[in-house]
């Protein structure tokens, strides 16, 4: 009998190269269309926004790609990254089912995040880019990506959605502390934001709005280039990392997965984790693959699976996914990352084709599971992360209930250490639930592109 609470890999562990799940799909994906003209984009036109290696990994057909030696390098910073055995939750639970947990908090900036800001970083780097031009919700991807750009020599500007801005200084002094400039969004610096300042002076701001900040800022600037944390198949191959070294752990664990769960946002760090178990998934050898999502944003549970911008102000691709309007304005609650309207294309697709599940869960549900699980492991959970910790504790009452030993593995994408005022909220009883959003999300899929 093994006691083990943690599977360890050596730095020689660490993959060699990302995972392409495009390679295996037996499905094309819809093609991206150029939000001007609404026909097909090409290469060209990213180009103002990207390096070429990186437009070349979003349209590649090859199944694995190879890790540079400059970002393996980065990544042995923190990686490979920690699989735990939740021995004394299971014990707290009193359910037989078996629960494992990715620990990507041990990064830098404490999630999943640098595992594509510092490739991305790097090819902007190789291909002489300057400046890197970005937004950020509640931090936790502008400071990843000013790690990255620290890294490699670069300058980094980030657009931060203008309550996050007021409401979470330390995510804001962590960039700041990597070298980043930082500014409110709507901010005065660009033409989408000056719009937005001038039709509502006090506006909140809103990732969408923020996009369309950085994404004009790169375009106007020949220096700059501008760079996405989630949703694009580029940052989804290279979360990949974490899926990989996912299976061998389990292997050194002798376990074989029942049922993966991971928070969606974007869906990055589900990708990364769950994609790696497409082949099997394909092969015959069915998992529940659980995305969870937001009640407060659900576009895979309530979204339309249809073409839209991937941002407010309509500069962005048109890509098909499951979204909720480009204008939708989701409830402000405290998984700042999970409010995004859309779902990576990949993501969708899968879902589309019944490969995965999806479910949503309200805020405070959240929490009491976040605290349950802290309560025995330790590890504080970000509020995003704490969505799959929210699955995972419904299932192991199910397992309980039924007399079942399901194995169940999910990915614990980040820690909440800067996330602490929301659990005071939900300690001192000022949490609520919002409404489910019904009508706005109606009238927001009403204004969605024809293409
Ligand atoms: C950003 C973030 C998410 C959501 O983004 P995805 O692209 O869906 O992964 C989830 N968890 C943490 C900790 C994050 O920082």
């Amino acid at each position: 009998m093994s006691h083990e609470s943690k599977y360890l890999l050596t730095e020689a562990d660490l993959p060699h190269q990302w995972y392409n799940v495009l390679a295996d799909l037996p499905f094309p994906l819809d093609p991206p269309l150029h939000p001007g003209t609404m026909q097909p984009l090409g290469p060209a036109d990213l180009a103002p926004l990207f390096p070429m290696d990186l437009i070349l990994q979003e349209v590649s057909q090859e199944r694995h790609i190879d890790i540079p030696e400059a970002v393996r390098d980065i990544y042995r910073l923190w990686r490979p990254t920690p699989l735990y055995r939740a021995r004394r939750w299971e014990k707290a639970l009193d359910t037989p089912a078996k629960i494992y947990y990715k620990y990507e908090g041990v990064s830098p900036s404490g999630s999943h995040k640098p595992n594509t800001a510092v490739p991305q970083a790097y090819y902007n780097k190789l291909a002489g880019t300057k400046r890197l031009a970005t937004e950020t919700g509640a931090g936790q991807w502008g400071s990843s990506l000013a790690f990255a750009c620290q890294v490699f020599g670069l300058e980094c500007k980030v657009y931060m959605v203008k309550v996050s801005y007021e409401g979470k200084p330390y995510r804001r002094i962590m960039m700041e502390t990597y070298g980043a400039s930082v500014v409110p969004s709507p901010s005065p610096d660009t033409a989408a934001g000056r719009a937005a300042l001038a039709e509502t002076p006090d506006s909140p701001g809103s990732l969408g709005l923020a996009i369309s900040e950085a994404v004009e800022d790169a375009v106007m600037r020949d220096d700059t280039h501008y760079s996405l944390g989630s949703v694009l198949n580029h940052v989804l191959l290279h979360q990949t990392v974490i899926g990989q070294e996912v299976i061998k752990q389990l292997d050194m664990a002798d376990a074989d997965p029942d049922m993966l769960v991971g928070c969606v946002g974007g869906g990055s760090n589900f990708g990364g984790f769950a994609l790696p178990f497409i082949p099997d998934q394909l092969k015959g050898r069915k998992r529940q693959i659980i995305a969870v999502e937001p009640a407060a944003a659900p576009s895979m549970t309530q979204g339309k699976y249809a073409y839209d911008y991937g941002d407010t102000a309509r500069m962005a691709p048109i890509v098909k996914m499951h979204t909720l309007g480009h204008d939708f304005m989701p409830a402000p609650i405290h998984a700042g990352g999970l409010r995004y309207h859309g779902m990576a294309p990949i993501i969708s697709a899968l879902y589309e084709h019944g490969l995965i599940e999806a479910r949503a869960v309200a805020q405070r549900a959240i929490f009491e599971a976040a605290i349950s699980f802290a309560r025995s492991e330790g590890i504080i959970p970000a509020p995003e992360a704490a969505h799959a910790i929210s699955v995972v504790l419904d299932e192991a009452a199910r397992c309980k209930e039924a007399g079942e030993t399901k194995t169940i593995v999910f990915n614990l994408s980040g820690h909440g250490h800067f996330d602490l005022v929301s659990y005071d909220r939900y300690l001192s009883g000022q949490m609520r639930d919002f409404a489910y959003p019904t009508e706005s999300i109606e009238a927001s899929l009403a204004r969605l592109p024809q293409v």
